[in-house]
């Protein structure tokens, strides 16, 4: 069997592994238009920002290292420009223009998404950059390395925009990031996110939030960031973090369908609508487990799942089904960490799906063992049956273990009850006798049976406070429960 894979990152590189470790007598054709596979794009923030020194640090494997290792044919600088469904080939130009055809028992796609360039004037200046593989990386640190950065600014707050402010913070640079929603982060809500807001200032972090570019402006060696509303601001370096897209272009000439969200429509086998083309990642969009409403997800956990996913089904016909994601995603932005899994309420609004929410702030360990410090968790579920929704969090310490806790619960369908059954670790230096996640499940059962009503900030904001009496009845040094007395 004939197994060509085009993409050798997230999904593709697992996909060639785990085809090895399935069949030990396939062919495997690894084709990626880049110089390198199976690198770490996940970690380029951190090494722009010298977090990681060592450049080498960031290849996982070399195309050498892996072909050699899994017995996989890797052909890097070929880009693959066609693909021929019904005669089972692919169509290749190598980067010294050579042009060949391939052909293909089993065909899989993981092209991953091509960053958004908006076509606003000056956008393609000097000093400008967009980070998505190791080669804008390079771009990026030489131009650091050759000119005095002090400036920098990033647009696009989403959480690689985040790492981006803080690794370039990191090598010195004053940092302004620019949004144009009210918020940084958009997978969580307004409340979660106003934290990072908080936080990002106290680090001398300048936010630019609710403000769209209109153009670029090269100065000398500077570039004028110009608002629509005719404000400016200059940098050294822009980096624009604004989103991307799915890397269709193959599929769609290639007349595979593609679905409403505009990813490439796959089955629950992970299969195209052409026969024995599969795809994987970036590229691809996928019912959300907790809507059934297809949806584009760009991590790389899911793109690793479905990479071994889809090796199975290509080797021994289909038979595992893929469950889809739920978002599970989180960035460390400074000190802090901000984690969320499935759907938040702004996205339960949107939908339409009725909802109720509890937040709740906790210490993240044992409150008499040294450093504990708050954690604060928001929890969307279904008023009547508890099943639940999303979980965000956003804290110091041990944000990650919750939300994954969370996740599997939404992943099982369950509902805010089995926060409740979770026997967690602990002991004083890790977490308390009733964990962060079980207080967070208690007070949304309190909400549901009605024991404990709660009060919103949004009912807080918009109360008559000639009428109303705000008694803080918070501990001294924790000051976050509030109790709401209706005159
Ligand atoms: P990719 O891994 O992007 O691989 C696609 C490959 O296909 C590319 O190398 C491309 O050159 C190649 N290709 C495309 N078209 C062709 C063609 N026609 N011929 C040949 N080759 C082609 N996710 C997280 O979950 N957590 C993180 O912390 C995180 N951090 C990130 C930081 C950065 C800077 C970036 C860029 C991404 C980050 N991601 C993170 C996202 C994650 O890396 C992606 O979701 C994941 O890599 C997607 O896997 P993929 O296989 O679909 O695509």
């Amino acid at each position: 069997m004939k197994h060509v894979i085009i993409g050798g990152v997230a999904g593709g590189a697992t996909a060639a592994a785990r085809i090895r470790r399935a069949d030990e007598f396939a062919e495997i054709i690894l084709i990626e238009r880049g110089k390198n596979i199976s690198y770490a794009n996940c970690g380029l923030p951190y090494y722009i920002g010298n977090v990681i020194p060592d450049r080498d640090q960031l290849f996982v494997q070399t195309p050498e290292s892996f072909g050699g290792r899994f017995n996989v044919d890797v052909r890097v600088l070929h880009e693959v420009v066609k693909i021929n469904p019904e005669a089972k080939t692919i169509e290749i130009k190598t980067s010294e223009g050579v042009e060949y055809t391939e052909s293909y028992d089993k065909l899989l796609l993981s092209p991953g998404a091509s960053p958004l360039i908006p076509p606003l004037k000056g956008i393609n200046g000097e000093g400008i950059f967009v980070l998505r593989n190791v080669v804008d990386t390079d771009k990026i640190k030489s131009y650091i390395r050759s000119n005095e950065i002090k400036k920098a600014v990033v647009i696009g707050a989403g959480f690689i925009g985040l790492e981006m402010a803080e690794n370039l913070h990191h090598i010195g640079a004053e940092v302004s990031i620019v949004e144009m929603a009210d918020q940084v982060m958009t997978p969580v809500d307004y409340s979660i996110a106003s934290q990072v807001h908080e936080h990002l200032s106290q680090q001398g972090i300048n936010l630019y939030l609710k403000n769209t570019v209109e153009s670029f402006e090269r100065k000398q060696d500077t570039t004028n960031i110009i608002f629509k509303n005719g404000e400016y601001i200059e940098a050294d370096i822009v980096i624009l973090s604004i989103g991307v897209r799915p890397e269709t272009k193959l599929a769609v000439d290639a007349g595979l369908k593609i679905g409403e969200t505009k990813g490439i429509w796959v089955d629950e086998y992970l299969e195209t609508s052409a026969k024995d083309v599969y795809a994987v990642g970036d590229a691809i969009e996928y019912p959300h487990p907790v809507t059934g409403k297809p949806w584009l997800n760009y991590l790389a956990n899911p793109a690793n799942r479905q990479g071994r996913i889809v090796a199975d089904n290509m080797v021994f016909g289909n038979e595992t089904k893929y469950e889809g994601a739920i978002g599970t995603s989180i960035a460390k932005v400074f000190d802090i960490t901000v984690g969320s899994t499935g759907l938040a309420s702004k996205r339960l609004r949107q939908m339409g799906i009725p909802y109720e929410s509890s937040t709740t702030h906790s210490g993240s360990h044992a409150g008499y063992y040294p450093d504990s410090l708050p954690v604060s968790f928001k929890l969307t579920f279904d008023p009547k049956t508890g099943k639940l929704f999303g979980a965000q969090g956003v804290g110091f310490d041990g944000i990650d273990k919750r939300i994954d806790q969370a996740a599997l619960v939404i992943k099982n369908g369950g509902t805010i009850y089995d926060l409740l059954k979770i026997e967690h670790t602990y002991a004083p230096p890790f977490s308390s006798a009733k964990d962060p996640i079980a207080i967070a499940g208690y007070v949304a059962q309190n909400i549901i049976n009605g024991t404990m009503p709660v009060v919103k900030w949004r009912d807080v904001r918009d109360i008559d406070s000639q009428k109303t009496f705000l008694l803080d009845v918070r501990t001294k040094d924790v000051r976050l429960v509030y109790v709401v007395i209706w005159l």
